[in-house]
């Protein structure tokens, strides 16, 4: 199956060709170390976990290379790592910790590679050092600055005018700059902050060239695919663009780049300067990480999405949706002998449905018409299972396992999700009911049986008796 995929710098959707099937490389920008990240910023970290997934599954697990880099030199966590009194490490390391766990919570893979800055120094220096011997950079005044003009085709990738681009940069041009347009590569450490060696003094390096090295450290340039939110376009990946190809590594630094739209609250972007965020760590203590997952994937990932109770609710009843018709399908199974398991058919519907969510998946990761496939798949299997199709419930069930787990859903055992939803001591109080009620049946206490069993019932426990024993889970809600 092809994959398109719609290209920022060419303003068009085009089938994807690696440049090596066995070596395809992805790169993706990722968060400042300093605070616990809001869940604007984990938008990137499921649409390229998608898009990772999508690849591994076309190429081969071993064929991908994803390299998502950690911002560990800023301002930022300059000033929280004196507040505290404690080394920038210190910060970056909790902060880091803390964004990987929520990621995971959330179904992303580990991406095979995650550099910081603090370990790409050399290859920093060395960039810079190649942009000034091709005279795309100068050194002024304990600066090294790009030099703008030695790149015709800058602004291309945002379509910017360099009028817009000096404006848009909101920069106080500093009397070094040969251009106001032109942005620094290294600069001066203030007093009391880090800093690194370089041929133009002591400092620290500005914020484009380090995704650049890190690329090339990490993966080497040019790369297949580059991605990040739609803020990025403007000045960031611009700016890469430009130091990629002035640094000698041909004219395509990526072939493919891709931006994720906004996750915006109310009408505004979702962001740390304007307060109005909600945190990954805080609704994880809320909803499954599966949950929150669909809620972004719930748009297309180049449209914006507005974080509302309106988007995380039905995307935890869409799934609760797609775990029962699992978890009945399961049982229908259950009470199949073996020798009637015959498998075989057509189950056109099945296929139907499972194609359509491929299908979408491979045009641009159209996740609403993917969901919609599942629901289809769901809604097969049901029918299946009332009509005791056993190779029809095989077929499905096996289809819809594998569309949803190419997305990073359905990774849960069906009993597991429903009672994740139960605190513990809701879990023990069941327990130990459903065990008084065994012993209740046992002695043929018919009456204290069928009390136990309403009890339940106000708990809002369904109980699912089985040759096995009986199991138990949350109530569908009306
Ligand atoms: P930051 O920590 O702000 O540099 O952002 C890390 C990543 O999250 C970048 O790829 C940003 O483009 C992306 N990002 C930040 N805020 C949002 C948002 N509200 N919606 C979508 N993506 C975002
Ligand atoms: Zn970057």
């Amino acid at each position: 199956m092809t994959l398109s995929l719609y290209d920022t710098l060419s303003r068009a959707k085009r089938p994807f060709a690696p440049r090596d099937p066995d070596r395809v490389t992805l790169y993706v920008c990722g968060p400042t170390v300093y605070n616990y990240a809001h869940i604007g910023n984990f938008r990137p970290v499921v649409v390229f976990d998608l898009l990772f997934r999508l690849l591994r599954d076309l190429y081969g697990e071993d064929a991908v290379l994803y390299a998502a880099n950690v911002t560990d030199v800023d301002d930022k966590i300059n000033r929280k790592a004196a507040e505290e009194g404690v080394p920038i490490a210190t910060i970056s390391n909790r902060y880091l910790d803390a964004y990987n766990a929520d990621a995971a919570a959330l179904g992303a893979l580990r991406p095979t590679f995650q550099p910081r800055v603090t370990e790409t120094m050399d290859a920093i220096v060395k960039m810079i050092g190649d942009l000034v011997a091709n005279n795309a950079a100068y050194a002024a005044e304990g600066h090294v600055l790009f030099d703008t003009q030695a790149f015709a085709d800058y602004g291309k990738l945002s379509g910017r005018a360099m009028d817009e681009m000096i404006a848009g940069a909101r920069v106080d041009v500093a009397p070094y700059k040969r251009h106001p347009a032109d942005f620094v590569l290294w600069k001066p450490s203030k007093p009391g902050e880090p800093e690194w060696q370089s041929p133009w003094g002591d400092g620290r390096p500005g914020w484009h060239i380090e995704c650049s090295a890190m690329i090339e450290q990490a993966l080497g340039l040019p790369i297949d695919i580059h991605g990040g939110g739609i803020d990025l376009v403007f000045p960031h990946h611009e700016n890469e663009l430009a130091q990629g190809v002035c640094a000698g590594h041909g004219p395509e630094y990526a072939h493919v780049w891709m931006h994720n739209g906004f996750l915006n609250m109310g009408d505004e972007k979702m962001s740390k300067s304007l307060g109005n965020v909600a945190l990954a760590h805080d609704l994880r203590q809320q909803y499954p990480g599966e949950a929150i997952r669909w809620a972004l994937l719930a748009g297309h990932y180049r449209q914006p999405l507005e974080w509302t109770g309106e988007l995380i609710e039905p995307a935890k009843s869409a799934l609760d949706r797609l775990y029962r018709v699992l978890d009945d399908s399961e049982r229908f199974l259950a009470g199949v002998p073996t020798s009637a398991r015959a498998s075989g058919g057509e189950h056109r519907g099945a296929v139907m449905a499972y194609d359509a969510e491929m299908a979408a998946l491979h045009d641009d990761l159209n996740t609403p018409l993917a969901f919609a496939g599942l629901f289809q798949l769901a809604d097969y299997l049901r029918s299946a299972a009332m009509g005791k199709d056993v190779a029809g419930v095989e077929r499905a069930r096996a289809l819809l396992l594998e569309a949803a787990q190419l997305m990073g859903f359905l990774t849960s055992e069906p009993q597991a999700w429903f009672q994740g939803g139960a605190d513990e001591g809701l879990k023990a109080r069941v327990e130990a009911l459903i065990a008084e009620r065994h012993t209740a049946r046992t002695d043929k206490n018919w009456p204290e049986a069928d009390r136990i069993r309403a009890e339940l019932s106000a708990l809002n426990v369904e109980v699912m008796d089985s040759p096995t024993g009986a199991t138990w889970r949350i109530k569908e809600q009306a």
